[in-house]
């Protein structure tokens, strides 16, 4: 059975003490649900003090980027080592925004991502279709070219402690959300294609979140699906209450 894990992506939002403030108060609530990962990914200059402030207690601290260089002359980078040194546990690559604004390809993300498991992080691994792809009935050879190019070339040990993130472009952000079925269908795709270029194992294990626009309000039918493992959450990820009635969510098992 696989865990459910449940990360905000809190992009570029917050000041520290807020920072400090939010995972305080999600610290308690979160202990009361063992069953469930849950992972803040505060900006870069906050991972410190928020790693601190976490130390000893269930809440996981994660990146949202990560440099596919693990040292060196890269004037602004972040190494996955230096990461790891802090306490993350995790790192997001791939988030469409970096695809769309800092020009990420599925190389680039794929090499982020060996990055990531060569310092012992996770890599949550985004991908997702455009409004135009979707409507151009584009969306399983989408998903099926970025997991080619950002997942397939890993080897199944590594391939087995990935986290993947579909996430729909035009519900990023949007308030549009995927309805339940059309997550469902791509999560299944997905683990297909694990099962295809892997084995069995490998596609029962990894982790596949949904993201785009998630709340506590759709929350439940989402999370309810047999192949959605959880979520990666922006916008509601940034409030106590939104984030934990989103965890409220979470089926027991
Ligand atoms: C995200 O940034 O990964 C995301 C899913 O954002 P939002 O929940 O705000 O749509």
């Amino acid at each position: 059975m696989r865990r459910r894990f449940l990360a905000g992506n809190w992009k570029m939002h917050l000041t520290k003490n807020e920072a400090l403030r939010l995972v305080d108060a999600l610290a308690g609530p979160v202990a009361e649900r063992p069953d469930v990962d849950v992972a803040v990914c505060p900006p870069f200059v906050y991972l410190d003090a928020v790693a601190r402030r976490l130390e000893g207690r269930p809440l996981a601290v994660g990146a949202q980027n990560v440099s596919d260089k693990p040292e060196g002359a890269f004037t602004g980078e972040v190494s996955a080592g230096m990461l790891a040194d802090i306490g993350c546990r995790y790192v997001i690559v791939g988030h469409s925004e970096r695809r769309q604004f800092f020009g990420e390809d599925d190389a680039w993300v794929l090499r982020k991502a060996q990055a990531a498991l060569a310092a012992g992080l996770t890599p949550i691994i985004c991908l997702g279709e455009t409004l135009a792809q979707r409507q151009a009935g584009e969306t399983a050879q989408v998903i099926r070219r970025q997991f080619n190019g950002s997942v397939a070339e890993l080897p199944a040990d590594q391939a087995a402690q990935i986290v993947i993130a579909y996430e729909p472009v035009w519900a990023i952000g949007t308030g549009v959300v995927a309805t339940a079925e059309q997550a469902e269908e791509v999560h299944a795709d997905l683990r297909n294609l694990l099962a295809e270029r892997y084995n069995p194992e490998v596609a029962q294990t990894v982790r596949i979140l949904y993201g785009g626009s998630v709340k506590p309000d759709n929350a439940e039918s989402l999370l309810t699906q047999p192949n959605v493992d959880g979520a990666l959450v922006g916008g509601a990820s940034l409030q106590a209450t939104s984030f934990l009635g989103i965890l409220a969510a979470v089926p027991k098992h």
